[in-house]
C-alpha cells in the first residue's frame, strides 16, 4: 500500500467500513509511515471532536467554538 491508497481508504477505516484484511494493510502502512500516522491521528482526533460536538449534551460554549471554527473554514 502506498500513501495515496492509504489516504483514499482512511475515512472508511475510521468509520469501521473496511474488512479485516484491509484494516491490517492500513495498520501495516501506519507502522512504516510517520507521515500517514500523523494524518491518521489528526483525522481521528477531529472526528471524535466533531462527533462530541454533534451530541445534544454539548455545552453551549463548545458548540459556539465549533460554529466559529466551521465559519472560518467556509471563508
Ligand atoms: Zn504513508
Amino acid at each position: 500500500m502506498d500513501c495515496r491508497e492509504f489516504e483514499a481508504k482512511l475515512w472508511a477505516f475510521l468509520d469501521g467500513e473496511l474488512d479485516a484484511a484491509a484494516c491490517a494493510e492500513l495498520r501495516a502502512h501506519l507502522e512504516d509511515c510517520p507521515g500517514c500516522l500523523d494524518h491518521y491521528r489528526f483525522e481521528d482526533a477531529l472526528r471524535l471532536f466533531v462527533r462530541r460536538c454533534c451530541q445534544e449534551t454539548v455545552p453551549d460554549a463548545l458548540r459556539a467554538r465549533l460554529d466559529h471554527l466551521l465559519a472560518r473554514l467556509e471563508e
